[in-house]
Parts: C-alpha cells; structure tokens; sequence
C-alpha cells in the first residue's frame, strides 16, 4: 500500500497542542506543550521528514494517540513491522495514552540511535507505565525508523 496516496486528513480530528508534550531528556515538567501543527503533524500531517530519532519516536506515541497506522508502519523497519497492527482509539480496550516523558536519547552512529521513555496510558479503568527503551536505524534514504524495544517493569 502506498501511504501517500492512501491517506486522507482530516484536520478537524487534529489537536491544538500536540499529545507528545514536546517530550525531550530533562525537560521541565512545567513546559508548555508545542503546537501539534509545529511539532509532530508537520511529520505525520505534512511529510516532513525527523531529523533525529527523538522526533520520529515523540511523533510515533502521538500516531498512537491519533490511530495514524498508516504512519506507524511507514515509520517501522520493513523486518519488526507486525502484519496485525491494531491502533484505532475508539476500539474496545484499545488504550488511552496520557502522556509521554523522555528519559534518554542516544545517537550512536550516523544510522542507530536509541530512546528510552515512558509513556502512560489507561485501559479498563486501570493507570500503566509503558517503560522502553527503543532501537531505531536510519535507512540509506535518510529517514529514521523503528525496530524495536526492551520493555522494563517500572
Ligand atoms: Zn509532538
């Protein structure tokens, strides 16, 4: 499938601030979040192209607050990429992601990088921590993408 011409925006479902929070290693908690359009939509919305692995991976949690599957595989390395990805916000028991804090973001080499986060969610009524740390590689044709993650308890 060819993401480009299959994806239909809708601006109308777009947030004003952006669900990422502009998460970034030692940011202030207090900071106010970016604009959506300014941060991951110029990505997700306007085929921008992140420069570092920090910016794919703020605007891969906020394709999971917007169910932008589309995105999340255009942005996953071709051999982790999973063939059942359910992402849509409005399924049942599909979680409701509240926030995002970035811990770590190491650039290794000019193609692997990793960030470790913590993004939080709720489903069922009941508050989780998703605790991971991600591997990301950059292709030949320069975008970065995700292969995969430790997940940490805690
Ligand atoms: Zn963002």
């Amino acid at each position: 499938m060819n993401a480009e011409t299959a994806r239909v925006v809708s601006p109308a479902t777009r947030p004003t601030d952006c669900p990422c929070g502009g998460a970034a290693p030692n940011q202030k908690a207090v900071s106010k979040p970016p604009r959506y359009a300014q941060c991951c939509g110029r990505f997700i919305d306007a085929a921008a192209i992140p420069a570092t692995a920090l910016e794919l991976m703020r605007s891969r949690y906020t394709a999971y607050v917007l169910g932008e599957e589309a995105y999340l595989r255009s942005t996953w390395a071709s051999e982790t990429c999973p063939a059942d990805l359910d992402v849509d916000p409005a399924a049942e028991g599909a979680p409701r992601w509240l926030g995002l804090a970035v811990k770590r973001h190491e650039q290794r080499d000019d193609a692997h990088a990793i960030v470790e986060f913590v993004a939080r969610y709720k489903t069922g009524g009941r508050a989780f921590r998703l605790h991971e740390t991600s591997r990301f590689t950059r292709g030949d044709d320069g975008r970065w993408r995700y292969v995969d993650g430790d997940v940490s308890s805690g």
